[in-house]
Order: C-alpha cells, then structure tokens, then sequence
C-alpha cells in the first residue's frame, strides 16, 4: 500500500530512518496524545513517538521503559513550589520521558521517589 494512502483505519506511514517504523498503520490520525501515536504493523499494534515514528512498545507495557528518563526534582517543574517538606515527608521527583531517537517529549509525571513508573 501506498505510503500516505488513508485507509479505513488511518494512514499508511513509511518513514525510515533507522530504527524508525516502515510501513505503519496509524490507528490514531489525531495522535493518542500530542506526542504519543498508536500505529499497527504487521499484525501487531504498537506505541511510537509522534514525532519521528520511533516505535516503543505494545500497549500490554508502560512506554515510559522503552524511553529516556530524566529524574529531577520536583521543584525542577515549578521553582515557585519552594520546599516540599512543608507539604509531605516522602521525596518527590518530577519525570520527562523523551524519545531514544529525537530526544523529543513524550510525557512528563510526578511521583514519589523509588515507586515504579506510572
Ligand atoms: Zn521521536
């Protein structure tokens, strides 16, 4: 099929550019979420980044293990939070999860130190 042909159920994709995904189905032409894509290849339906297609995972696992994490602070999101010891015990980290291949945003969360990913 065509690369930009549209199909009942999205776009037919065939960016490649090493690692990138070939010959795609977007599942989700408005994207799942602004950099986040759901895209079916081969039979197999798979996370990808939004920007530059690198696939990540099937949705059975957490994206974020299959991305660059970047762990600060949590006053990293917001200098005006000031000290967080005034409102709980627990340190709390604020994320960015970005692509392996763009470096691009995917997701950012905030969660309390040593819990697994949300
Ligand atoms: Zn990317």
């Amino acid at each position: 099929m065509p690369v930009g042909e549209q199909t009942m159920s999205g776009f037919v994709c065939g960016i490649d550019t090493g690692g990138i995904f070939t010959d795609c189905v977007v599942l989700d032409p408005d994207g799942l979420t602004e950099y986040l894509d759901l895209l079916e290849r081969d039979g197999s339906v798979l996370f990808a980044c939004a920007r530059c297609g690198r696939l990540l995972c099937p949705p059975s696992e957490n994206y974020k293990g299959h991305a660059h994490r970047i762990e600060r602070p949590i006053q990293a999101a917001n200098p005006l939070i000031g000290d967080l010891k005034r409102f709980i015990d627990a340190e709390v980290l604020f994320h960015q999860f970005c692509c392996l291949a763009c470096s691009g945003l995917i997701e950012n969360d905030v969660c309390r130190a040593g819990y697994p990913l949300l």
